[in-house]
């Protein structure tokens, strides 16, 4: 297996790796078909600061604290993985974080947002309709609000995804190598959620810098499958022009459109019941936004036979659990 020659910048170790990669010895039986089903477990990068935000936020507190920052602004969805993993990074580290917020906040903060609290991160809350317009305005507002105060404020865009974040999964993907080998597992499809798509950018340009024996998939959980074509190439050029001289490759970028359901954050009862089996089965918990959805969709597309060709597939569990909690109304007991 070919290793590229990387020149990696400096990162913080925040997160616990490598993560276990799981084969799934049931769940194979009972929805493997001819593959084998492994899961790459990054729910386990740590406790409050998990999921796979973390292996983003290395890099991009690392630049942050390199480039004189002092306090981070960040945004998402009320129930933001990444925002409460910002939080909680910026809380172990010290610096102050802002979360610009998508909607309405609960009555009693529950899930992620109970978190970010607890975190000490300060919150904005704005309409949906006007954190859709005025996001950029936002983050402009709140750079200079700290700017006035003698603070300088990096703002980290929404999912970490960008060409600094998209080191956290061009290093996952050597990470993931090494697994295989270890794991004797010779070609695989690589299956992950995308949200904000720069897991998936990490993935695919890492798969075709080291010459992976892999194909990587993302599901998207929002959007459409043109957007993330787009959004990856985006992440990727953004990594390019911010690193140049690096080593080149093809990227083939592959996106699994069809199972975003009602719409970001909304999952069907099949994706309720698909959690509740694989806890009954594996022991292992999906959450209804990202992961859920995610290999509930790669479980039809096994059905439909996309993934014909490889016996393995790696399915990267990218965290999420506590968008559980403010969901639990979904399951029917
Ligand atoms: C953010 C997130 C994703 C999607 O990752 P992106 O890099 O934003 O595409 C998947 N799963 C979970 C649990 C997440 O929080």
């Amino acid at each position: 297996m070919g290793c590229a020659d990387l020149d990696y910048p400096r990162k913080i170790e925040l997160a616990r790796t490598p993560t276990p990669l799981q084969y799934l010895e049931r769940a194979t039986a009972r929805w493997g078909g001819d593959h084998r089903l492994w899961i790459k477990r990054d729910d386990l990068t740590g406790c409050a600061l998990s999921g796979n935000k973390v292996r983003k936020l290395e890099y991009i507190t690392a630049y942050a604290q390199d480039h004189g920052y002092d306090t981070l602004i960040t945004c998402g969805g009320i129930q933001s993985n990444h925002c409460r993993a910002t939080a909680f990074a910026g809380a172990q580290l010290g610096m102050p974080v802002h979360l610009v917020l998508r909607g309405r906040p609960e009555r009693e903060p529950q899930g992620n947002l109970l978190l970010d609290h607890l975190a000490g991160a300060r919150v904005s809350c704005y309409p949906t309709a006007q954190y859709v317009e005025e996001l950029d305005a936002l983050f402009e507002q709140w750079q200079s609000y700290y700017a006035e105060q003698g603070r300088k404020a990096l703002a980290i865009p929404t999912g970490g995804s960008d060409g600094i974040g998209v080191w956290g999964y061009l290093s996952a993907a050597a990470e993931l190598a090494n697994d295989m080998q270890l794991a004797g597992i010779e070609q695989a499809h690589v299956v992950c959620a995308s949200g904000s798509g720069g897991t998936q950018a990490g993935l695919t340009l890492g798969a075709a810098l080291h010459r992976m024996p892999v194909s990587v998939w993302g599901v998207n959980v929002c959007d459409d499958e043109h957007y993330f074509l787009n959004k990856v190439a985006d992440d990727v050029a953004d990594w390019r022009s911010r690193y140049p001289g690096g080593p080149n490759a093809e990227l083939e970028t592959r996106v699994i459109d069809g199972y975003v359901g009602a719409g970001y954050g909304k999952a069907g009862p099949e994706v309720f019941e698909l959690i509740a089996e694989l806890g009954r089965l594996e022991g292992v918990l999906l959450d209804p936004v990202y992961t859920g959805k995610a290999f509930s969709g790669m479980l039809a597309e096994i059905e439909a036979g996309r993934f014909d060709g490889y016996r393995d597939i790696v399915f990267i569990h990218t965290g999420g659990v506590f968008g559980l909690f403010p969901q639990s109304g979904g399951f029917s007991w």
